[in-house]
C-alpha cells in the first residue's frame, strides 16, 4: 500500500476542511451542493434554518477533521489500512473512497452506518 499516497489525500482534504470551518461563505457553497437533496422530514427542516444547519456542518466538519487526523495518526505509527474491529486489512478501493475509515467494508456492512 502507498501510504504516502494516502497521506497526501488526507492532508488535502485536512486543509480543505480547515479551509471550510475558517469561511462562512465557504459554508454556503457547500450546503447549496450537498443539501440540495434532503433525505427525511427532519433534514427538510434544517434546511430552512440556516444557523442550525450551518452548526451541523460545522459539526460534521469538525468530525471528519477528528477522523482525519487520526488517520494521519495511524499512518505514523504503521497502524494505518488496519481494521479496528477484525483486525484484517481495509480494502485499498475502499481506502481510496474513504481514506480516514477504520473499518474494512464487512465490518463497516455490519454497523450499517456506511463507514
Ligand atoms: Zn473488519
Amino acid at each position: 500500500m502507498d501510504l504516502a499516497k494516502f497521506k497526501e489525500i488526507l492532508l488535502q482534504e485536512k486543509a480543505k476542511i480547515l479551509e471550510i470551518l475558517s469561511s462562512e461563505k465557504e459554508i454556503d457553497t457547500k450546503t447549496k451542493d450537498e443539501w440540495s437533496e434532503p433525505k427525511d422530514p427532519e433534514d427538510l427542516a434544517n434546511l430552512t434554518m440556516s444557523d442550525d444547519l450551518r452548526k451541523k456542518i460545522y459539526d460534521s466538519e469538525f468530525q471528519k477533521l477528528k477522523e482525519i487526523e487520526e488517520a494521519l495518526e495511524r499512518i505514523s505509527t504503521g497502524k494505518y489500512g488496519v481494521c479496528e474491529k477484525c483486525g484484517g486489512p481495509i480494502e485499498e478501493e475502499r481506502l481510496e473512497l474513504i481514506p480516514w475509515t477504520r473499518y474494512c467494508s464487512s465490518c463497516s456492512k455490519s454497523f450499517g452506518r456506511g463507514r
